[in-house]
C-alpha cells in the first residue's frame, strides 16, 4: 500500500535503518472508514509498534491523508484466533462494570513483576496494602522516574484486590483523566455524579499525580474526595514522577495528605535486576538470547524497564522476520540507535587488559608483548576475546591496542577461546567471571 510506504518514508527521517526495514515487512495495511488497520506477524511485533511508533504513525498518516485517522494494530495471531483483543482476564468483569475496570492492563500483575532492591519496598507495600485495604500505609505514595514500574504496581494491586473480591469497588485513573473528566462533568453540570462515583470506593488508585501541578480547581475537588475516603478508612494509592516534597504547584494541604501514609521510591534497576527482567521478558516473548547478549543489553540499556522491553521487542521482531538468531554482533547493530541515545560510557580495551592481567597476576607489559609463557598468552587471548565482545571497537582498533600489526592474531585468539570454552568448563567460568566483573566496573 502506497500510504504505508509514504508513512515509512516520513518516519524514516528520524529512525534508524533496521527499524525501518523491520517496519517495511508489514505487508497488510488497509484504510477503512477513517481507520488504518495494520496487521503484524505476531503479538510481540504489535507491542513493539504500539509502544514505539503509534504516535508517529498516527501523526504522519493523518497528515498524509489530510484528516484525523485512528490506527488499529492487529496481529495475525489475533486474526487467527478471531479476536480483536488479547486474552484478557478482566474482560468479563469489564463488561459487567464498564467504568471501573476498563483501564487495567491485564499484563500488569504481581506475578510478572521482577523484584530487586530498587523496587522491593514499593512492591511489598503494594502487596501488603492489597491484603489489608485501608489498614496500613494509607495513602501509599510511590514515586520514581518514568518506565520503572509504578503503573505496573498500581494495576497489579488493583488486580489482586479484585481477584480476591470481584465486588470490590476499585477505581484506577490517572490524574489527567481525573481532571478531564472533572472538567467535562462541570461543563455538563453533573459534578454531583462525578463526586458520587468516588464516594463508595474501596480502593482508589491515582496515577501520575504530578499532572495536578498548577491545576487549582482539580486539586480542590481531589482534596475533598481524598479526605472523604481517607476519613472512613478507604485505601488510596498514588504515584508520581517526583517525591511529594519536590512537587511544585500543589497545595500544601494536599501535600501533607500525600505524606501521611507511606512514601516510597522505585529506583532504576541495578544490573542484577535488569538481568532477571531480561531473562524473564525474553522467555515471555519466546526470544532466545545467549548469555553475552543478555549481559550486553543489561549493561548498555541503562535507563528504564520500558526501554529494556523495547529493545527485546525489537530483537524479537528481527529474529522473527529475518529468521536469524540474535548474536552479540546482531544485537549491537540492531540496538545501535538506543545505545546512541543513551550515550553509554565506553568500556575501554585498556580497562579490560588491566583487569585480565590483574586476574592472572601477570605483568601488563608482558601480556601486551610477545611472551609465550602459557599463563601470559592465555591471559592475552582472553583479553582479546573480551575486547571484541564487550566493546564496540573494530578488529583493527583491537589489534592496535594489543600492538599487533594485523588482526589475524585477534581472530585466532577469539576462535581459540570460543572453542576451548565449549569443552573446558573451568575456562568458561573464568571468562564469564571476568566478563561480569568488567561489566560491573
Ligand atoms: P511507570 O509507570 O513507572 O512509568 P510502567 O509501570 O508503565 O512504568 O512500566 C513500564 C514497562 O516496564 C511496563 O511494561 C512494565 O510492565 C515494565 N516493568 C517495569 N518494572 C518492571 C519490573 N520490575 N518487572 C517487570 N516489568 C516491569
Ligand atoms: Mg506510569
Amino acid at each position: 500500500m502506497n500510504l504505508w510506504n509514504d508513512i515509512l518514508t516520513t518516519i524514516g527521517e528520524t529512525k534508524d535503518r533496521t527499524t525501518i526495514s523491520l517496519l517495511k515487512e508489514i505487508k497488510k495495511v488497509e484504510l477503512k472508514d477513517n481507520t488504518l488497520y495494520i496487521s503484524t506477524p505476531d503479538n510481540v511485533f504489535k507491542e513493539w509498534i504500539l509502544s514505539n511508533f503509534i504516535e508517529d504513525i498516527e501523526k504522519h498518516a493523518s497528515q498524509l491523508v489530510g484528516q484525523k485517522l485512528n490506527i488499529n494494530v492487529i496481529s495475525e495471531e489475533e486474526i487467527r484466533k478471531n479476536l480483536n483483543v488479547e486474552d484478557n482476564p478482566t474482560k468479563i468483569k469489564q463488561e459487567e462494570k464498564p467504568y471501573r475496570f476498563y483501564r487495567l492492563n491485564p499484563k500488569f500483575v504481581f506475578s510478572n513483576f521482577i523484584v530487586g532492591s530498587c523496587n522491593k519496598i514499593a512492591y511489598s507495600a503494594c502487596k501488603a496494602v492489597a491484603e489489608n485495604l485501608g489498614e496500613i500505609y494509607n495513602p501509599l505514595f510511590i514515586y520514581g522516574e518514568v518506565g520503572l514500574g509504578k503503573t505496573h504496581l498500581l494495576h497489579a494491586t488493583a488486580h489482586e484486590v479484585l481477584s480476591k473480591n470481584s465486588n470490590a469497588n476499585v477505581i484506577y485513573t490517572t490524574a489527567d483523566t481525573f481532571m478531564s473528566e472533572l472538567i467535562s462533568c462541570m461543563r455538563q453540570g453533573s459534578i454531583l455524579q462525578f463526586r458520587q462515583r468516588y464516594r463508595d470506593v474501596d480502593l482508589l488508585l491515582i496515577d501520575d499525580v504530578q499532572f495536578l501541578e498548577g491545576k487549582e480547581r482539580t486539586q480542590v475537588e481531589f482534596y475533598h474526595i481524598f479526605n472523604a475516603l481517607h476519613l472512613i478508612g478507604k485505601q488510596i494509592i498514588l504515584s508520581s514522577d517526583t517525591s511529594p516534597s519536590k512537587l511544585t504547584g500543589i497545595q500544601e494541604r494536599l501535600k501533607t495528605r500525600f505524606v501521611c501514609g507511606l512514601v516510597t521510591e522505585v529506583k532504576p534497576p541495578d544490573l542484577e535486576t535488569k538481568l532477571s527482567i531480561i531473562r524473564k521478558k525474553s522467555k515471555e516473548i519466546k526470544l532466545e538470547l545467549p548469555q553475552d547478549v543478555m549481559l550486553f543489553i543489561s549493561k548498555t540499556v541503562n535507563t528504564n524497564v520500558r526501554e529494556l522491553e523495547g529493545s527485546l521487542q525489537k530483537l524479537k521482531a528481527y529474529n522473527q522476520i529475518m529468521e536469524r538468531p540474535i548474536t552479540l554482533e546482531v544485537a549491537r547493530e540492531i540496538l545501535k540507535d538506543i545505545l546512541k541515545i543513551q550515550n553509554v560510557e565506553e568500556l575501554s580495551i585498556q580497562k579490560i587488559q588491566k583487569e585480565v592481567a590483574n586476574y592472572f597476576a601477570v605483568n601488563l607489559n608482558e601480556m601486551l608483548g610477545n611472551s609465550r609463557r602459557k599463563k601470559v598468552s592465555l591471559a592475552r587471548q582472553i583479553a582479546m576475546y573480551l575486547s571484541r565482545y564487550l566493546t564496540d571497537k573494530s578488529l583493527a582498533e583491537i589489534s592496535k591496542a594489543f600492538k599487533k600489526k594485523d588482526h589475524t592474531t585477534i581472530i585466532n585468539a577469539i576462535q581459540k577461546i570460543e572453542k576451548t570454552m565449549e569443552r573446558d568448563r573451568k575456562l568458561k567460568l573464568t571468562v564469564e567471571f571476568l566478563r561480569d566483573k568488567i561489566l560491573t566496573l
